[in-house]
């Protein structure tokens, strides 16, 4: 067996520690003489599973008591609309920032349940940065502001966020939440796909402060209601079990990394190499703005697109794999999650310089 450098952009690498540990308890899971896949939700091996999780999801954000964890299904996606169909509760307009494709799309969702204001927008320059927030217009009765603190596709990432919003913030964090310490009480609500920081696909994590529950108008379906789950401790209907439980498996995993101070020390590493080598040769060049630079997901580009089929090949020989850059942009795209160890970008920028010095 041999484990390639994933650079995944999600469904992404999984720390192999995690996998391992998987695998051990994959038959028999302490004792019960069952996988966790095969176990009712509503058992206590899993009820245990599931607090257990839920308690260090909290321990390594520093999530206030004011607020609520929700195990949902449906992707980011789904949070698109729920969302608007939640904290609305009335209102006719949110503010959304768009700096990319993601935050694009939960912007057009949005459209079908209020008016949006686009209080901000880097489209002009290509979505190559975060508007300046002295730039952004909000509007004074909007139910909420909404951004994607890291732009998955495009690379680029907030490193601090506006002062003075009268609003609930609500943020986008699927690439880049547990990457570093946050402070969530900035935050009204922040939502993440599991599939690219947290674990497999198929489960949502969903952090909202408690007042915003409840506010869904009567024709919100109970499954898109967020106080129908809050209620039942995220098991109004069968949650996706293993998909929690392997979440779990990598939160604490996360605790032995030093939690997100000390996975976050990695992760500055792993990025200041990545950008450090592109910055330093005439070959390769970043597309993002240098503040806004993504630690998550760094895309770069050759000097000619022609030269991208043979990179791809021959980093794929070596075992370096998944760099091909989303359709939309082109290039490269290095997705060095939490899970992708610092040895994997040191080969990786190992590669590029030896690839520079035979093409340049
Ligand atoms: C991947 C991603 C999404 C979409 O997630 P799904 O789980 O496929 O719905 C949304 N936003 C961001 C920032 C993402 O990276």
């Amino acid at each position: 067996m041999s484990r390639v450098h994933n650079f995944s952009a999600g469904p992404a690498a999984l720390p192999t520690a995690v996998l391992e540990r998987a695998r051990e308890e994959m038959l028999d899971y302490a004792g019960t003489g069952m996988s966790v896949m095969e176990m009712s939700h509503r058992s206590r091996a899993f009820i245990d599973i599931a607090e257990r999780a839920e308690a260090d999801l909290i321990e390594l954000l520093a999530i206030p008591d004011d607020y609520q964890v929700l195990f949902l299904q449906g992707g980011a996606t789904t949070q698109f609309a729920m969302v608007p169909m939640n904290l609305l509760n009335g209102a006719a307009r949110a503010d959304y920032v768009n700096t990319g494709s993601w935050s694009g799309k939960a912007i057009k969702e949005a459209g079908r349940f209020c008016e949006v204001n686009v209080a901000a927008s880097s489209e002009t320059t290509n979505f190559d940065r975060i508007p300046a927030y002295s730039e952004w217009s909000l509007s004074a009765d909007a139910a909420y502001l909404h951004i994607c603190s890291n732009e998955t596709i495009g690379g680029v990432q907030f490193h601090d966020l506006p002062d003075g919003v009268q609003c609930p913030l609500v943020a986008d964090m699927s690439s880049d939440i547990l990457s570093r310490p946050i402070d969530v009480s900035r935050y009204g609500l922040i939502y993440a796909g599991a599939q690219k920081n947290i674990g497999p696909a198929g489960l949502t994590v969903v952090i909202i402060r408690r007042d915003l529950i409840g506010r869904a108008g009567s024709g919100v379906p109970s499954m898109l209601d967020y106080a129908v789950h809050a209620e039942a401790g995220s098991m109004s209907n069968t949650p996706p079990t293993y998909a929690w439980y392997l979440a779990g498996l990598v939160f604490d995993w996360l605790k032995g990394q030093g939690g997100l101070a000390g996975i976050s020390e990695v992760n500055e590493r792993k990025a200041a190499k990545l950008y450090g080598a592109i910055d330093a040769s005439n070959f390769y060049t970043s597309p993002v703005a240098v503040e806004n630079r993504s630690r998550m997901n760094v895309p770069f580009t050759l000097p000619d697109p022609e030269m991208d089929v043979e990179f791809l090949a021959q980093a794929e020989a070596r075992g370096l794999t998944n760099l091909k850059g989303h359709r939309s942009v082109g290039g490269m795209r290095a997705s060095i999650y939490n899970a992708v160890p610092e040895d994997a970008v040191d080969a990786l920028v190992g590669f590029m310089a030896e690839f520079e010095n035979e093409r340049a």
